[in-house]
């Protein structure tokens, strides 16, 4: 389901009931061009539950934010036995010259690897804060 941009913005047209408008579907691939597809693909399932108008780019990419962060939630780090106690990520190593040193805990790296494989921007698509209309 919704294997593209255009199958996402197609399905907002269906959801809420408009005729699709050339010039907004241009718009809107452009403007939402960037988001990963899985992030937006969230979001625009998410969207008619959640408002009753067509929303705006700036109210799909709030939805796509929620979404990130409802998928960043799930890659919480935590420490190992190993490195929990002393250097949180950090564990000693000892190189081939004799010299101890601080190298990144297996853990981390797993993390990071989790990170990276999950292919979810670390980088917000919009500022929450303007879109509920707060001062910076
Ligand atoms: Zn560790």
């Amino acid at each position: 389901m919704l294997p593209d941009l255009d199958a996402c913005i197609a399905y907002l047209f269906t959801a809420y009931r408009q005729r699709p408008n050339e010039a907004v579907v241009a718009v809107y691939q452009h403007q939402l061009a960037d988001v990963p597809l899985a992030i937006l693909r969230a979001a625009v399932l998410a969207l008619p539950g959640r408002q009753s108008f067509f929303p705006s780019v700036h109210e799909i990419k709030v939805a796509c934010e929620l979404a990130r962060l409802d998928r960043v939630k799930d890659l919480v780090w935590t420490a190992c036995e190993v490195c929990r106690e002393t250097r949180p990520g950090w564990d000693v190593v000892v190189d081939p010259a004799g010299v101890k040193r601080l190298a990144r805990c297996a853990c981390w790296q797993a993390h990071q690897a989790r990170v990276a494989a999950a292919g979810i921007p670390l980088r917000p698509i919009v500022a929450l804060l303007e879109a509920a209309g707060d001062e910076p």
